[in-house]
């Protein structure tokens, strides 16, 4: 068996389509760093849409009918979507679900120090990354700074184009001798990830004796940073206590190959499946089964905390959807779930052909080749994964046929080798079926992370297909 590239199977109508999907997508992309600048984003989209808060609904007692649409906010970090079917809540939901969180590098509580005349922010790296490919590279910081009076100050800086931006330095290669001898893991340490702010000391006051002047030397340019956080964001020092500061890839995503066939942008891992995800939820209408599309945070170090794909957001949810019916019980609810199907979207591995011995060449996924199904992925012995049913996969397949969705099956490297973890096992435990699915990415978890414009729309079509049959 043999996955065929999928890039002429489109008509020109399709290719039309596929090309404004994935213009909205790279804008998208560009705009949307954070997790909380996803849900902020896709909520104001969706409103736009029909969407309204489940809230309105539950305070207004009012009922769900078929048609109806709703979402759910988490800490501004997770988000459901809901669009009732015709049938009851009890046959079961179809479930997208992807992860809006992307490895990247934070701001740490106590940050700011100066050192020889350079003011850093300290930081400490979230999720997997390759620390050495963070170096020497434009950032920009997205974040919020919460204030003790309950107010949020909003922080993104570096994405204009006259904005200034961030980096954290590198040891030039004609001093590198020693370092160059060290292991990749260790060539650059985390405690080396240090973002540089700045170098211009603050003014000295003049109306100050001498003494005080030379004392005001020290910490100098710390103290101009300090000045201007308090100018620009009314910030004080005490603030990044309660600050969530995340530092990304400075720059818009951008169109890749001659042939402008790529996607190249950072953090795919997982927006390119929440995004297809969330327009899948947009473009589907006059639904059987009720379809659900949750969007949560957390995934790469765990999917921990309330807003993770383990805490209770998800099932406190549908309790309340159920409830939003008529009458609820907990067996209505439990039965709802197990009734239920998933696909559980996170990026896959492309098969990368410099780097061919990582791979099993026959169950690897290939960008361009369509959306992609993992049966299983977990580490060594299977270990940690959701194995789909075979009869969830042979269903699946049916779904597919009817719409012609190409689909390659895929799994994570060789045997072996590595493995990795996605949700999909978190909804398994309430018993309903679900599979690991995706978008092929080339340099997964690299600041710049590739992805084909056609597995992008094919899986957007995957995802439309399965809320409508299966
Ligand atoms: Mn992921
Ligand atoms: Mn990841």
């Amino acid at each position: 068996m043999e996955n065929k590239c999928i890039w002429n199977k489109y008509s020109k109508t399709q290719l039309k389509e596929l090309e404004a999907l994935n213009a909205d997508y790279i804008d998208f992309l560009s705009a949307c760093k954070t997790e909380r600048e996803c849900v902020d984003e896709i909520v104001t989209r969706i409103e736009d849409a029909g969407y309204v808060d489940i809230n309105s609904y539950i305070k207004e007692k009012k009922q769900i009918t078929a048609g109806d649409k709703l979402y759910a906010v988490n800490m501004n970090k997770s988000l459901i979507m809901i669009q009732v079917g015709s049938a009851p809540l009890e046959e079961g939901l179809n479930i997208l679900g992807a992860h809006i969180d992307s490895p990247r590098i934070d701001i740490k509580q106590n940050p700011l120090y100066e050192d020889s005349g350079l003011a850093y922010l300290d930081t400490h790296y979230y999720g997997g990354i390759k620390k050495y490919q963070w170096v020497t590279t434009p950032l920009a910081m997205h974040g919020i700074v919460a204030k003790k009076d309950g107010t949020n100050i909003i922080i993104q800086l570096g994405e204009e184009a006259d904005d200034p931006v961030f980096f954290i330095s590198d040891l030039l290669i004609h001093l590198s001798a020693e370092q160059l001898e060290k292991k990749a893991s260790h060539v650059i340490e985390g405690e080396a990830l240090d973002i540089i702010i700045g170098n211009r000391p603050i003014a000295p006051s003049k109306k100050k004796g001498k003494e005080e002047e030379s004392a005001d030397e020290k910490d100098a340019v710390k103290k101009s940073i300090l000045a201007l956080l308090k100018e620009y964001y009314d910030m004080e020092e005490e603030d990044f206590l309660s600050a969530e500061l995340e530092i990304v890839p400075a720059g818009k995503a951008r169109e890749c190959g001659l042939d402008r066939s790529m996607v190249l942008g950072y953090g795919q891992d997982d927006r390119v499946c929440a995004y297809p995800s969330y327009r899948a939820m947009l473009a589907v209408e006059g639904l059987e089964k009720t379809a659900v599309c949750i969007l949560t945070d957390k995934e790469e170090i765990g999917s921990v905390g309330a807003t993770g794909m383990q805490s209770r957001f998800f099932e406190n949810t549908m309790a309340e959807l159920a409830s939003l019916e008529g009458e609820y019980t907990d067996l209505k609810l439990r039965r709802m779930l197990a009734a239920s199907f998933m696909l559980s979207s996170d990026v896959n591995s492309a098969f990368d052909p410099t780097y061919a011995s990582s791979f099993e060449k026959k169950n690897a996924a290939f960008l361009g080749r369509g959306m992609v199904l993992g049966k299983f992925h977990g580490a060594r012995g299977k270990s940690g994964t959701n194995d789909a049913n075979a009869e969830y996969i042979g269903k699946l397949r049916g779904v597919f046929d009817k719409d012609k969705v190409s689909f390659q099956m895929a799994e994570l490297g060789r045997v072996d080798l590595g493995g990795g973890g996605t949700i999909a096992y978190m909804l398994a435990k309430y018993g309903m079926n679900v599979i690991d699915c995706g978008v092929a990415v080339l340099n997964m978890h690299a600041p710049y992370e590739v992805t084909s414009k056609a597995d992008i729309y094919e899986t957007y079509r995957g995802y439309i297909s399965f809320l409508k049959n299966a």
